[in-house]
């Protein structure tokens, strides 16, 4: 008989390459909708406290039944019908439910006996009841399991409420494919586990993307339709650069692969030469090259590509998956721990960013809605609106600040009335831990603002009467400016730091900080593209911070760059209007060098 060999051809579902390089790996397809339910084990000194903590989301979940049944009364003296009756008989049933049930009673024991936490505990417990139902063959026992469910999954949301969702576990190898995937999520991801991820939506500028680079996995986002066409277990290729997910790859493809792989490793090694040598412009003037970081993992790179210092310390990062605001304890040890690293380089802490996409669950629930917009109550609007968060932080810096230089920098800032507020927070923290008896840096951190809203760029005059330093933040600064959302996949071919109102800001600032003798930075995406340097340059920066692993690029652009003549490629560039010839003045002053690049 003849054999038939079933081959299964490739697929290939296009997106955006949002951290570069390319993985090999099998899919892990994360449903949307798909209830995550962390599951640890407790020390026995916690086992009262989390049936306790079991016993108040009861307590939640029996108020909201409660709230609900009232509502329906309401609305049924309103209608003269019976049709609400048969809503009011089960929501007394779930409330009773909830009463000391089974499966309160059961999740209970669970937490003891097995000392498992309690959102396990009631999921175990949820299941073991469901199949007990079943097996007894009975169709009302049958029909209550879905009730048995719908009450167990209320508990279960009132219980994780209080932790963020956690992603399951997946196999060494995955690659992670979801509907979508917030900054919290990607921060959960292992690089020792999950060899790339892709989603349906999302933007190369937002905040998930970022956290892909800083954990050097190669991703592609908003890549339509992906859900369709792969089902966990499928052998997949995410290829960072193209922006491509490749399903079944060839061996054709599989051997590109590999080619591109060994391009990569030989380019890495010609960078790692750059590593000492100083970057410094071809008329000689030195440019200091920092870090933008988000984990402290990252600090290996940082170290490894020789980076001046840490240019923006993205706070909000270490925090996205707490269940409350991080402790001043919780604070000071990290900050410490990433001065210490930095070996006596400056470490630029910005205070909590949060909002827009790094809205996290738990954040939204303390805070309310407003966080997770980007026009809301976000970055420093939050940190004053609650100035405990901002006491909190400036004292856990200050602490830190004995071992090391700092700069603190302060996030969505619009006005000067918003630097002098925070100003005084500082002071009033400085003078809390002198009464506390605590070490203190000899003199107070200098005090920055991020340029990221119009509003602070067109004011960047008055903002450097109030500031010590400027960092300009080109990805929300192109966002409002544009008003075009950073996260959204839909809108991400018209997000264009080239365009000449985006720029105009920034020549602005710079303009401010340079007459004011500030120093000034950018820590935006566009620090860490090659693309952007001499333009930046040009325009007075000589400051730029992003992602470690762009350093050596840059290093190398600025290494061929003549200053004078990057100047008046920048004046022609501002007088410029259209954003079509704008690009085409950059590409064409960068043009050897990037000859020279893919040579
Ligand atoms: C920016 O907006 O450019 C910036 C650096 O901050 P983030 O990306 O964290 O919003
Ligand atoms: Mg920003």
């Amino acid at each position: 008989m003849e054999m038939v060999q079933q081959t299964i051809s490739e697929r290939v579902v296009e997106g955006f390459g949002v951290s570069p390089g390319v993985s090999m790996g099998v899919a892990y397809v994360f449903e949307a909708g798909q209830m995550r339910v962390p599951e640890y084990r407790l020390p026995n000194s916690q086992i009262e406290a989390e049936q306790e903590r079991l016993r108040s989301a009861v307590v939640r979940s029996r108020r909201q039944l409660a709230r609900l049944r009232h509502r329906l009364e309401e609305r049924a003296r309103a209608l003269p019908t019976g049709a609400t009756e048969d809503l009011g008989y089960l929501l007394e049933a779930y409330l009773e439910m909830l009463r000391d049930s089974r499966l309160v009673r059961g999740a209970e024991d669970r937490i003891a006996k097995d000392a498992l936490n309690a959102e396990a505990a009631v999921h175990h417990e949820i299941v073991a009841i469901c199949e007990a139902f079943k097996a007894m063959h009975d169709p009302y026992l049958a029909a209550r399991v879905e009730d048995i469910r719908d009450v167990g999954n209320r508990l279960l949301k009132q219980l994780t409420k209080q932790s963020s969702p956690q992603l399951p576990p997946m196999p060494k190898g995955s690659i992670l494919i979801a509907e979508e995937l917030t900054p919290a999520d990607a921060a959960q991801l292992d690089p020792e586990t999950v060899a790339g991820f892709a989603a349906q939506s999302g933007g190369p500028q937002g905040h998930t993307a970022i956290m892909a680079r800083a954990l050097g996995l190669p991703a592609v986002l908003g890549a339509s339709g992906l859900l369709d066409r792969v089902k966990t277990g499928d052998p997949v290729m995410i290829d960072g650069d193209l922006g491509q997910i490749i399903i079944h790859p060839s061996p054709n493809s599989v051997l590109l692969f590999q080619r591109r792989e060994a391009e990569r490793r030989r380019e890495e090694r010609e960078l790692s030469r750059l590593k000492r040598q100083p970057a410094v412009t071809r008329d000689g003037t030195a440019i200091n090259l920092l870090a933008n970081v988000e984990l402290p993992t990252e600090m290996d790179s940082v170290i490894e590509v020789g980076a001046a210092g840490i240019g923006l310390l993205r706070t909000e990062f270490l925090f996205l998956n707490h269940v409350s605001m991080p402790t001043e304890e919780e604070q000071y040890a990290l900050i410490r721990q990433l001065i210490e690293r930095a070996g006596g380089y400056p470490v630029t802490v910005r205070t909590l960013d949060l909002g827009g996409d790094k809205g996290a669950v738990s954040f939204v629930e303390q805070f309310g809605s407003s966080v997770s917009s980007p026009l809301g109550l976000r970055g420093i609007r939050l940190s004053l609106a609650r100035s405990e968060i901002l006491d909190v932080q400036f004292r856990a810096i200050l602490r830190a600040a004995v071992h090391g230089p700092v700069r603190i920098l302060l996030p969505m800032v619009t006005t000067l009335t918003e630097v002098r507020a925070a100003r005084d927070i500082l002071a009033r923290a400085a003078r809390r831990l002198l009464r506390r008896g605590e070490a203190l840096p000899s003199a107070l951190p200098p005090l920055g603002v991020m340029i990221e809203t119009p509003a602070a760029a067109l004011t960047a005059d008055a903002l450097a009467q109030g500031s010590d330093f400027f960092a300009v933040g080109s990805n929300d600064l192109t966002m409002y400016t544009l008003a075009i959302d950073r996260a959204d996949e839909r809108v991400a071919h018209l997000y264009n730091t080239l365009h000449p109102g985006v720029l105009r800001m920034i020549q602005f600032s710079a303009a401010a900080a340079l007459r004011a003798r500030i120093p000034l930075s950018v820590c935006g995406e566009i620090a860490g593209d090659p693309r952007y340097t001499a333009l930046l340059l040009g325009l007075g920066f000589r400051e730029l911070s992003m992602a470690p692993p762009s350093i050596p690029r840059v290093k190398r652009r600025i290494l061929g760059i003549d200053l004078a003549k990057a100047e008046r490629r920048a004046r022609m560039i501002m007088d410029e209007t259209d954003t079509m010839r704008i690009q085409i003045l950059v590409d064409d002053f960068n043009a050897p060098e990037i000859e020279r690049d893919a040579g």
